[in-house]
């Protein structure tokens, strides 16, 4: 059962907009067990959008239109679905009086140009608008391209192609789904359940290795692999005719994932790395501080305080956004140790000496640091940001090497994730050996 969606303005295709409409459409068809197969954004082009509407009917059996039915003269959605499906378009007479009575409690006459707003091709149904002036439009277009109405004929309910044509304006387009278009569409027939499995410590290349025919196109569960700010996300996706049945292939799906990822899966759902760290750190009683040089520049601080209850889990941050210099150190309270310290060799030396004040400062059981940054341009013209990421624990500390090529931000948020994930780890299978109730 396949869908497209298309969202009409030149605000959507010269950039000033983004076409958020098509996303959330997406989001509510696939809940319903339908695939959504395109989405199309268009000018306000008269020849572009009969072309494009003739088109997606044809391929698909629900097709969701949003945008212009505004009252301008740029606006002309209903003229083009009239003339993609050689209809008359006729003046909804319910429609237009409650327009008017819309404009009428407002306390202002209503415009004539909005009397357009009322029209609609001559065999379809209008879909109010509870949020607005703008109706929306629901129409049945067989295979052979002729239109009809969805109420007027129902043995044809289930054939040919459903077009609902609904405004732009996300607050008055959501209203109008649910309430009028949903209900024509559950009849689907097919359950779709869909979850997701987050994982940290690879690419994603490795994980589509790993996973190996889980990925397969044509499978059901389907397998999609995801990568945003060094998270992979695996998306499984199970069809079905019954509820039952889906969510017992999507769990199988899952657990063979967790099975095949181990250790790099460490959430279901929407989860964060950080707030899956500062649960366990919770729930075992244990407590952090944060030492960050511009490696990680105060994200993991950032990301730590969004979450509410964090307050009994990390009890110092501090930031460090120039090198780790003997001021910076007197600050942190350490005496600064005769060594080399600008060199990056020596920031494991000195993150030694600094995680092992503050947890006796601050009396806390683990310390996150992070090292300076510095750029080292190779030969090929590619510029590697080099920078460390150090776990302390009271028996020890580990450091762990951060360097990559590309933007600040996403160095970031790698360096800190890669600190958050080596104590999820350190603390699922070292440090708690022989202490497990802990
Ligand atoms: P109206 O009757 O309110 O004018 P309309 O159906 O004519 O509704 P448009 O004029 O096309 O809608 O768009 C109105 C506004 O709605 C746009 O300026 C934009 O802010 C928003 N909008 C339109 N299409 C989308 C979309 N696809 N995604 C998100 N916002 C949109």
């Amino acid at each position: 059962m396949f869908a497209e969606i298309i969202a009409i303005g030149s605000e959507l295709t010269c950039g000033s907009k983004l076409d958020t409409n098509s996303q959330w459409l997406s989001r509510e068809l696939e809940s319903l067990g339908w695939t959504v197969m395109r989405h199309t954004t268009l000018a306000d082009d008269m020849e572009a959008i009969v072309g494009e509407f003739r088109a997606a009917a044809s391929r698909a059996q629900v097709v969701l239109i949003t945008g212009g039915l505004g009252p301008t003269l740029d606006d002309i959605t209903r003229d083009a679905l009239a003339l993609a499906f050689d209809q008359q378009l006729v003046r909804d007479h319910e429609s237009l009086q409650q327009i008017r009575a819309l404009f009428e409690a407002r306390g202002r006459e209503m415009p004539e140009r909005n009397v357009r707003q009322a029209d609609r091709p001559q065999h379809s149904d209008v879909l109010p608008n509870s949020c607005g002036t703008a109706p929306g439009i629901l129409m049945r277009v067989s295979s052979d391209g002729d239109a009809m109405s969805v109420t007027s004929d129902v043995q044809q309910a289930s054939k040919g192609c459903l077009i609902a044509v609904m405004p732009g304006v996300p607050a008055e387009m959501r209203p109008m789904f649910e309430r009028h278009v949903r209900p024509v569409l559950l009849e689907s027939g097919v359950v779709l359940r869909r979850a997701v499995i987050r994982t940290f410590g690879f690419g994603e290349s490795d994980a589509e290795r790993m996973l190996g025919d889980l990925t397969a196109r044509g499978r059901n569960p389907e397998v999609g692999i995801t990568a945003s700010e060094a998270v992979i996300s695996l998306w499984v996706t199970a069809r079905s005719e019954s509820v039952e049945e889906a969510e017992r292939l999507s769990s199988e799906t899952c657990q063979l994932i967790r099975e095949r990822l181990g250790d790099a899966v460490y959430a279901d759902g929407d989860d964060e790395l950080h707030d899956v760290l500062i649960a366990i750190l919770k729930c075992k009683n244990r407590s952090l501080a944060l030492v960050e040089g511009a490696t990680t520049g105060g994200q993991l601080a950032m990301w730590m305080s969004e979450n509410g209850s964090v307050a009994s889990v990390v009890k110092a941050a501090m930031v460090i956004p120039g090198g780790w210099d003997a001021m910076a150190l007197r600050v942190l309270g350490v005496d600064p140790p005769a060594l080399e310290i600008d060199q990056q060799e020596d920031w494991l030396t000195l993150a030694t000496v600094v995680s092992e004040k503050i947890r006796l400062n601050y009396n806390v059981d683990f310390v996150l640091l992070s090292s300076p940054f510095y750029d080292e341009p190779l030969d090929s013209g590619v510029v590697i940001r080099r920078g460390h990421v150090a776990v302390s624990t009271a028996d020890e500390i580990r450091s762990f090497d951060v360097s990559m090529s590309g933007n600040l931000a996403i160095f970031r948020q790698r360096a800190a994730r890669t600190a958050v994930n080596r104590l999820r780890l350190m603390i699922k299978h070292e440090f708690f050996v022989g202490n497990a109730d802990q």
